[in-house]
């Protein structure tokens, strides 16, 4: 059997061939199996530059999840790491964060203290947490995206391809007996649709 090779990877996708579109209406997910059948390598290649983009910016987040109980300045915020124990976040870099934001960053527990005074006067000594530059994001290559599959993982791309909607023909409105309105199952005629990513 012929395998096509895509970019050196034996692996290719059935693409839109096989897509579950048979219902009527506006289909909002469609299954794409990718195997070793290749109809549409441009799409392929967009799927898997998807999957790559989710999972590399997935293991570019930072290890430590903190939520701000108060907002000092850009860089500088009163944070708590989900224990008792509140910590004086420095950033690298101005963060648009505002009391109570949760975000995730690398950060180190420093040994230098900030103190303040609290809203009943009381003096607070609280450890400096430091952020630091996150380390480099290991590749998802396409070894790993087929492996995966194969292992029976699964991706969801969210609103992945723009299409016509079947109710109004793109139009965006609907001929009622006596005037036009505006389609209710779209928007502007255009739906979006999300890929749910298996293997054949
Ligand atoms: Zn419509």
């Amino acid at each position: 059997m012929m395998i096509p090779v895509l970019l050196g990877m034996p692996f290719a996708a059935a693409g839109d061939a096989r897509a579950d579109d048979t219902s009527k209406g506006n289909e909002l997910t469609q299954t794409y199996l990718v195997s070793t059948a290749a109809k549409n390598k441009a799409l392929l290649l967009r799927v898997f530059e998807a999957v790559r983009k989710l999972e590399e910016e997935k293991r570019g987040q930072g290890k430590r999840t903190l939520e701000v109980r108060h907002r000092v300045s850009s860089t500088e915020f009163l944070v708590n790491a989900g224990g008792a124990t509140d910590f004086w976040f420095m950033a690298l870099a101005p963060k648009d964060l505002d009391n109570r934001d949760r975000f995730r960053t690398d950060a180190i527990i420093t040994e230098d203290t900030k103190s303040f005074r609290d809203e009943s006067g009381k003096t607070i000594t609280v450890r400096v947490l430091k952020e630091v530059p996150p380390k480099p994001v290991e590749a998802f290559t396409k070894d790993e995206f087929v492996r995966r599959l194969k292992d029976g993982e699964t991706w969801t791309l969210v609103e992945f391809e723009e299409r016509k909607c079947k109710i109004c023909g793109g139009d965006g409105m609907i001929e009622k007996p006596e005037e036009f309105v505006e389609c209710g199952d779209c928007f502007d005629g255009k739906v979006s649709v999300d890929y749910l990513v298996k293997w054949w």
